[in-house]
């Protein structure tokens, strides 16, 4: 059931967290749903501007309501992950998203918070919630390939200059802003180099922010283990990913949980996963060209790594198929707290499909007429 996802978080929050997966194709949306499903897990599925331009939107949107179908026993939302203003705006009208992440954290405070604005202003009358961030985590979402090679050859500086949220500053950007949840710079980064050296999470920050903004659902970004177990066999399968690669502990995303985080986004386990599991099997199978063998391998591990993610977050059992208890936070928000599934408009979807395949196709690169910009 599409359920919105300021309630799922007002729920988790300072009980468990919610998985926040990133996931761009047939088989990780089917692993997350087996995943939810056998750890009766609610989830946010996540969809970045890049994934959207790889795959194209419409793909995506209609793949999750197929997965709505398929396992209809999984409580899920759907979130746009760090959109810009054209990306939120379209995902708002697509009726497909319950909420969206408007990233303009790389823009000075007062630039930030008049963005943040305004998509605000247009995802609250559609009941659609709006995560924002402040202060800048390290590494980038969705790396290209020459960002890889530069950082890989050390000409990007970014692993080491997180700007950590300032707690002062959370508190006015909630209360000028009226976003949902909020985003927090508290060490870690994206991809799979999150740390280097002792640094680990600074959990005095999180601290001070929570008891700044007691009821505003705190998400934590770049949340993935980085498993040195994986490392190892995509290294003994041929990949080269260095050992200086690492994550978040199973330690400290309890202790985030403990101070008010409420969502976990998680991409890169996931794809350090895809990268072993067809490593090893092209390694194991060399005459092999099928797909769908390391596919289905993928599709059961990916799933058994979602549940026991949920379960690590504490969010095993606490689907809303029996009924949503929302603990009373005494915060005021613009968006309905009971438990309410999230239709999207099937004319809306389909108006969009037919446009988007009509003139949207332009050889093997998708094009989106409705919304250019958000093509990266
Ligand atoms: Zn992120």
């Amino acid at each position: 059931m599409r359920t919105r996802t300021l309630d799922l978080l007002l729920a988790a929050q300072g009980r468990y967290a919610l998985g926040a997966f990133n996931v761009a194709n047939l088989e990780q949306i089917h692993g997350l749903f087996r995943g939810a499903a056998e750890a009766r897990a609610p989830v946010v599925v996540q969809f970045t501007r890049l994934m959207r331009d790889y795959a194209h939107p419409l793909m995506l949107e209609h793949l999750l309501r197929a997965a709505e179908e398929i396992y209809p026993e999984v409580t899920f939302a759907v979130h746009h992950d760090h959109g810009d203003e054209a990306s939120c705006a379209d995902a708002i009208a697509s009726g497909h998203y319950t909420s969206v992440m408007m990233d303009a954290s790389h823009l000075p405070f007062e630039e930030n918070i008049a963005a943040t604005r305004r998509v605000v202003s247009l995802a609250h009358p559609h009941g659609i919630a709006v995560e924002a961030e402040l202060g800048q985590l390290k590494g980038v979402e969705d790396e290209t390939p020459a960002a890889a090679r530069n950082r890989k050859q050390g000409h990007s500086s970014r692993r080491g200059d997180a700007l950590l949220t300032d707690p002062a500053h959370a508190e006015e950007f909630v209360a000028r802003t009226g976003c949902d949840s909020l985003a927090v710079a508290i060490g870690t980064s994206h991809g799979a180099y999150k740390f280097s050296g002792n640094q680990r999470l600074h959990l005095d920050v999180l601290a001070e922010i929570k008891r700044r903004l007691p009821g505003v659902p705190l998400v934590l970004h770049g949340g993935s283990a980085v498993s040195q177990a994986e490392l190892e066999r995509i290294r003994k399968a041929g990949g080269t990913l260095d050992a200086s690669a690492r994550g978040v502990s199973a330690t400290e995303l309890k202790q985030a949980i403990a101070l008010g985080v409420a969502k976990v986004n998680i991409a890169t386990d996931g794809r350090l996963l895809w990268t072993r599991v067809h490593r090893e099997f092209f390694r194991d199978h060399p005459a092999e060209f099928d797909f769908m063998r390391p596919g289905r391998n993928y599709m059961d591990e990916f799933g058994a790594f979602v549940a026991g993610k949920c379960k690590l977050l504490g969010a095993m059992g606490k689907s809303f198929s029996r009924g949503l208890r929302v603990k009373q936070t005494g915060r005021k928000s613009p968006l309905a707290t009971s438990a309410r599934a999230f239709a999207p408009s099937a004319s809306k979807l389909e108006r969009r499909g037919r446009n988007g395949s009509r003139k949207g196709h332009q050889g093997s690169s998708f094009r989106v007429s409705r919304s250019p910009r958000l093509l990266s």
